[in-house]
Parts: C-alpha cells; structure tokens; sequence
C-alpha cells in the first residue's frame, strides 16, 4: 500500500490565506464579513481570515466587535506586536523583540478570553530572517513583509518567516489576481495576502483593495475550492498544517495486502497540533480510515484517495 503526506489538505494543487492587519477597521472588515457571507451563500464555501491585532489599537467597542467576528468563524487571531512601533532586524535590541513578542501574545490571550494566538504578523519597517528568529520562542508562524517570491514552498518555507503578496487599489478587476492565484496551483505553493482595508474610495491606494476587486477574489476562490482545486485555509490552519506536514514522520505497518496501521508521528505540543493531515493512499476504488473509534470512507480520484488523520493517533487503513 503506497502512502504519502500531501503538501495541501484534502490534494489541493496549492493553498492561499488571507491576513488583514492591524484589527482596527471595523467599517471595511464589516464588508469583509459580508462579502464573505455572500460567498458562503452563493457556493456553499466558508471563508476564513487571519486577523492581525496590535493591542494598542484596541478599544472596548473594537474588543466586543471581534469577539463576535471570532465566534462566528469568519476570523482566527494573530499578534501585531504591543504598538506598531518597529521591525524585527538586528538593529533593534533583541530583548525589546522578546518583550514585545510575548507581551502582545499574552495581552491578546487575555483580552480574548485563552484565544489561542501561535503566530505573529510583522508591523511594517524592514524585517529580516534573522530578526523574526526571537519570534521561534513563543510562535509557531509569522507573516513577514513582502518578499520574493511571494509565495512559500511547503517544503522548505521557514514559517517563521513566511512571504506574502500585497494587493493593489488600482486593480480593480480579477486579472491581477487571478494570475497570482493561478501561479499559486501551477507551482503547488502557499500564497499569503497582506489586507488593510477594503475601500471604494480612490485616496486609499496605499493600504486599500478596491471592494470590487476583493469581491471578484473571492468568487474565484470559493468557485476553486468547490472544484477541490485550491484550499483557503486562515493563516494559523496553515501554519498548523504545514508545520504537521514538515515535522511527521509517517510509519506504516502493513497487516497484509490491503491493511496497514498508520501513526504520524510528531513532537509538537499536542493541545495545538491536532489538525488532520491529509495523506495520500493508492487505491483504485477508495479506502476506509478507522482512527480513534471513527470510521470514515474516502472514495478514489485518479487511483488516488485523499484521506485525513490527525497526527500522534494510531489509525487502521483499509483499501477497498
Ligand atoms: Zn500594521
């Protein structure tokens, strides 16, 4: 029996997140949520962003706002620092990116009743791969800036310094991201967009997507993930993820010619990483899963099933 980790959940051919930043725009991410919700009815696909939250910017009304927004499942949370005040390179002192790092995880844990925050979003200026490194003792991912290329190969991303792609006001219509959507599938890579806000209005180029553009985005997306060819997980599922996939070691022990017992396993902290991790199995017609007292059936494409288990838990594989 054949078995192997795929790079994206389910066989997708590559995977994009959404992270908007700073957490302080309620007027555009109230559009986000509907937009989103237009999406979930128009397809029958959920999106999720990652929300980025300097805690500074927070006031009681933005707080009660996100609770809500965070209960509903249209955003998870990440840390954007204590203040928005500098980058993570060599020239700032390194127990101040300590410090920061872990008293904006900590205020946002607290603020957000134990919401679990395991990564973190670099707040502007130059970052650097060296500076993020402070971030490995309390994250496990961190969106940096802009760099080339922007998207990451899951083989090899440093997720602790994961590359992302910035939107453009002037595009308004979907060419400019559908090309970087579609290079994502061609490459089997992870792409990440920075978000501020989306705007109508023409004097937020710098930050803004246009809302026409953003709408078209995510029709594209949803239609993609229907036809099983993308995955749009949130930030920290992919972080999560790709962090099972890169540290599992997979042991098959075969029963006989049809059977084996499966374990991925991982020294990652068991109360996070339980997220299923898709692997792939030859089989002409499907495969039966028995993990943890739950049987599930997963039918073939291409010879190919495209079965999930989660990590650290032993599971029986059945091929029909
Ligand atoms: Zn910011």
């Amino acid at each position: 029996m054949e078995i192997k980790k795929s790079k994206f959940k389910n066989g997708a051919k590559g995977a994009f997140s959404f992270v908007f930043d700073d957490g302080c725009y309620k007027p555009s991410t109230e559009k986000v949520i509907s937009i989103f919700e237009d999406t979930e009815k128009k397809h029958g696909v959920k999106l999720i962003a990652t929300s980025a939250h300097t805690v500074n910017f927070l006031n009681e009304e933005l707080i009660e706002f996100w609770k809500k927004a965070f209960k509903d499942g249209w955003f998870d949370l990440a840390s954007h620092s204590m203040d928005h005040a500098f980058a993570y390179n060599a020239d700032i002192d390194i127990e101040r990116r300590r410090k920061d790092a872990h008293d904006s995880k900590e205020a946002l844990e607290r603020i957000f009743d134990g919401m679990e925050v395991i990564s973190f979003v670099n707040p502007g200026g130059t970052n650097t791969l060296d500076g993020c490194q402070v971030l490995k003792e309390c994250y496990y991912g961190n969106r940096s800036n802009c760099e080339e290329p922007p998207y990451n190969d899951v083989d090899t991303v440093d997720l602790i310094y994961a590359h992302a792609f910035v939107p453009n006001f002037k595009y308004k219509d979907l060419a400019y991201y559908k090309e970087y959507i579609d290079t994502l599938l061609e490459k089997n890579v992870w792409g990440v967009q920075i978000n501020h806000w989306i705007s109508d209005k023409e004097q937020d180029t710098f930050h803004a997507q246009s809302v026409s553009s953003f709408i078209l985005q995510c029709d594209y997306l949803a239609s993609l993930v229907k036809a099983g060819e993308i995955w749009v997980p949130s930030f920290n599922e992919a972080v999560k993820y790709i962090k099972e996939y890169q540290d599992s070691e997979l042991v098959i022990n075969e029963i006989s010619a049809t059977e084996s017992e499966i374990i991925l396993k991982n020294d990652l902290d068991k109360k996070i990483f339980t997220y299923p991790l898709t692997l792939e199995v030859s089989a002409i017609n499907g495969v039966t899963v028995c993990q943890n007292g739950i049987t599930a059936d997963y039918e073939s494409k291409n010879g190919i099933a495209y079965i999930n288990v989660v990590p650290n838990l032993e599971a029986k594989v059945t091929v029909k």
